[in-house]
């Protein structure tokens, strides 16, 4: 039987990471970690406490406070996927507004944020059979993943994939003050002194701004076999 990987995918806001995850994860029958949800549930749990708005942050009660926060996932019963729950509340809809997208880079540049979720993840992947999306997955949280993937695509095309997004799950937005968001966070993201992100050593980058989401995850899928494949080659080989 060949043995389970871990597969690390990173990349830009909103260029498919966590569709493309979800579909691999189910074709393998591995576990599906967003940890984006996890940023965004401390960042909800900040905002409920007072702690961030758009003016100020008192990012040292957030820190004092990080241990009362829980995160887990549950499996819906109704969609049988995993839904984020923050202190036994799902907040699987909460988190992806608007509003949580524009505070939520801010949180996680706090190390001790980081500190607390990267430590979860790994915990996580102890058992391997994993797909996991976010920005430091393969330089960070599993430097040795067996697959490591970094997805791109263009500004614009992020911004209106999100922006569909929002306005069917009715959310009043414009498209500029999505694509503003998605240009802010990466800017953010990728400049943030701790786990900024960036291309992991040996990621493989899908540029999905003329790919389909079928030819996308074909794209992928092939990859996956190649690593699962390799990944037991060389566990033989000691
Ligand atoms: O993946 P998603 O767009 O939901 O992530 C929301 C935000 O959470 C990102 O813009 C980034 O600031 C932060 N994040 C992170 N590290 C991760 C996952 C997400 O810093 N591993």
């Amino acid at each position: 039987m060949l043995e389970k990987i871990i597969i690390a995918i990173d990349g830009y806001s909103s260029t498919g990471k966590s569709t493309v995850a979800r579909q691999l994860a189910k074709e393998l029958g591995y576990i599906y970690v967003d940890t984006g949800a996890m940023y965004r549930s401390v960042t909800l749990y900040a905002m409920q406490h007072g702690y961030i708005s758009q003016e100020h942050f008192d990012q040292d009660a957030l820190i004092q406070n990080l241990p009362n926060i829980n995160i887990r996932f549950e499996v819906s019963t109704v969609t049988g996927l995993a839904e984020v729950v923050l202190n036994d509340v799902n907040v699987e809809r909460s988190v992806r507004t608007l509003d949580v997208s524009r505070l939520v880079s801010v949180v996680a540049s706090v190390s001790e944020v980081r500190k607390k979720l990267v430590e979860q993840q790994q915990l996580m992947g102890k058992e391997k059979g994993i797909v996991m999306d976010g920005r430091d997955i393969g330089t960070v949280v599993f430097p040795d993943a067996a697959l490591k993937l970094f997805m791109t695509a263009t500004a614009k095309d992020r911004a209106e994939r999100r922006y569909k997004e929002l306005v069917d799950r009715g959310e009043e937005v414009t498209y500029e003050d999505v694509l503003k968001n998605v240009v802010n966070r990466d800017h953010i993201d990728s400049t943030r002194k701790d786990s900024p992100l960036r291309k992991a050593a040996g990621a493989v980058t899908i540029d999905n701004s003329n790919l389909t989401l079928e030819e996308q995850f074909q794209q992928i899928l092939a990859l996956t076999k190649t690593a699962i494949q390799n990944n037991s080659t060389s566990s033989c080989t000691g």
